[in-house]
């Protein structure tokens, strides 16, 4: 068709043979078919084009700002490289909690434009209860709640001090979970390169801010599925004096756990681990946790319990949690019988959940569990069940009856609860007479056909408190103290 536009490929295809080689270019091709309009469709006329060329303009302007901003991305990532610090704390580490509490500290006044932009915008609030114990407590069921602001998730900037700022990044990482089943989380701390100094400065304080809030207070650790965590807020130390064993006990192993601290030299110059292990056995409620709990008080050291009857502890998590000790700690193994009884035999019902073993425990022990530097004190209810391996040097250095209540024991604990109103001690000697009558202290001295009967120290504790300030209250419930179970 006369009409064919050159931009027609079947009008430019006809003809190769008798156009020049870049006839085929439909743009340029000589003597090619004027257009419709009648003027040749050229480079010129094209770029002559209003609408083509405000789009080409716009296209090289879009290009160029596209380049522009990745240019101006790699540079500020260059310059981000370069100048700037990134610390990057996760959840698992033990600086985490003391880092935020470190963030959500009140600071000093950043001035007006600073404090605009540098205040911690998102914060949360992190809540811990914990019943009061009935020592802490006058009235029953008390819950004691402490509450800490923290920043919350988010990007923040701080100031440090003047001239350096911080941006903080905290954030919940994807979907993985810590494993006490939390959200994983890490905190990112992004600072000036030539402002890094003050990192050490930050984890220090940090540190010290943590051990302040610890100061005069016994941390006890649990074992939290794979992890240690800390059961309920560290407890206000025990003192030692409100522990009261029999005569002479708590002094004996109290200097025996303090020369084995004096004395790492002795065990470095002969290559012997530098280890202590103390055996507490007798009935429960005699006062066994309470002395380990302030022990630790009194020698600044934290506790790290597992109870070895705890469903789901096993040989490897006993071994994988003792290579996590937290540091300062005395380990304390509860219920250390469970691991060398056969569950089948102890539970008829079928119950083969699995269990610690006894060369589980022997491993954690003295074993490369172990480590190297330790006090650990295991307790048992029952010594008869015990594995004769267990008490070796090394492994048990001390093993310790704590038992029922004994004279000296009630005496003490009388004067304790009551010594500043029973003054002239006539009250103690009556409850005392009257404990001996019932045969609770293993029989009656004066009278051969009074059963032989015990009490525990708890129990003497429970009846003190329930008569604060009361003796004869006290003196009139001794009978409460005989133990049902055994008259039956
Ligand atoms: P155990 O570990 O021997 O089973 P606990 O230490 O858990 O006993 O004691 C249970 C409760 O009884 C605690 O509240 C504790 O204060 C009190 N108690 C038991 N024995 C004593 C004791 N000898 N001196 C002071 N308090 C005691």
């Amino acid at each position: 068709s006369s009409q064919a536009s050159p931009l027609n490929p079947s009008s430019t295809a006809s003809t190769p043979s008798t156009s020049s080689p870049l006839s085929h270019l439909p743009l340029a091709a000589p003597g090619s078919t004027p257009s419709p309009s009648g003027t040749p469709l050229g480079l010129d006329n094209l770029f002559t084009n209003p609408v083509f060329a405000g789009g080409l303009g716009l296209g090289a302007l879009g290009a160029a700002a596209a380049f522009g901003r990745r240019a101006l991305i790699s540079t500020a990532q260059l310059l981000r490289r370069q100048l700037l610090v990134n610390i990057e704390i996760s959840k698992r580490d033990p600086s985490y909690p003391w880092v935020l509490a470190w963030l959500a500290q009140p600071r000093d006044d950043p001035g007006f434009l600073a404090r605009r932009i540098c205040r911690l915008r998102n914060l949360s609030i992190s809540t811990t209860t914990r019943s009061l114990t009935r020592d802490e407590a006058t009235g029953g069921g008390k819950i004691h709640a402490d509450f800490r602001v923290q920043p919350g998730f988010g990007k923040h900037i701080i100031r440090h001090s003047p001239g350096v700022y911080i941006a903080v990044k905290r954030e919940k990482a994807g979907t993985a979970t810590t494993a006490t089943g939390e959200p994983h989380e890490t905190l990112t701390l992004t600072l000036l390169w030539m402002h890094r100094h003050v990192l050490a400065d930050i984890f220090t304080e940090a540190h010290a801010l943590a051990q302040q809030a610890h100061e005069g207070r016994t941390v006890v650790y649990t074992a939290r599925r794979m992890e240690w965590a800390v059961l309920g807020q560290p407890r206000i130390k025990r003192p030692l004096g409100s522990v009261i064993l029999d005569k002479g006990v708590k002094e004996m192993l109290v200097a025996d756990v303090k020369e084995f601290l004096a004395s790492q030299q002795w065990y470095v110059e002969r290559g012997v681990p530098y280890r202590r292990g103390y055996l507490l056995y007798g009935p429960p409620g005699t006062g066994k946790t309470s002395f380990i709990q302030a022990l630790a008080g009194e020698l600044d050291y934290n506790v790290a319990m597992i109870n070895l009857s705890e469903q789901g502890m096993t040989d490897d998590l006993l071994a994988h949690l003792l290579t996590q000790l937290p540091e300062k700690s005395i380990l304390l193994l509860e219920d250390v019988d469970a691991a060398l009884v056969n569950r089948r035999q102890r539970d008829p019902d079928g119950y083969t959940g699995r269990t610690v073993t006894a060369s589980g425990l022997l491993n954690a022990l003295d074993g490369l569990a172990a480590g190297e530097d330790r006090i650990t004190f295991l307790t048992t209810n029952h010594i008869d069940r015990l594995d004769p391996a267990l008490i070796r040097p090394g492994r048990v250095d001390m093993m310790v009856r704590i038992g029922e209540a004994t004279r000296y024991q009630a005496a003490e604990m009388w004067d304790r609860y009551y010594g500043d109103i029973d003054t002239d001690h006539s009250g103690r000697e009556r409850f005392l007479q009257r404990m001996d009558e019932l045969g609770l202290f293993g029989g009656s001295e004066t009278d051969p056909s009074v059963p032989k009967r015990h009490t525990s120290t708890a129990a003497i504790q429970g009846l003190f408190q329930f008569n604060k300030g009361n003796i004869e209250g006290a003196i009139g419930m001794v009978e409460a103290l005989i133990p049902r179970t055994f008259e039956a």
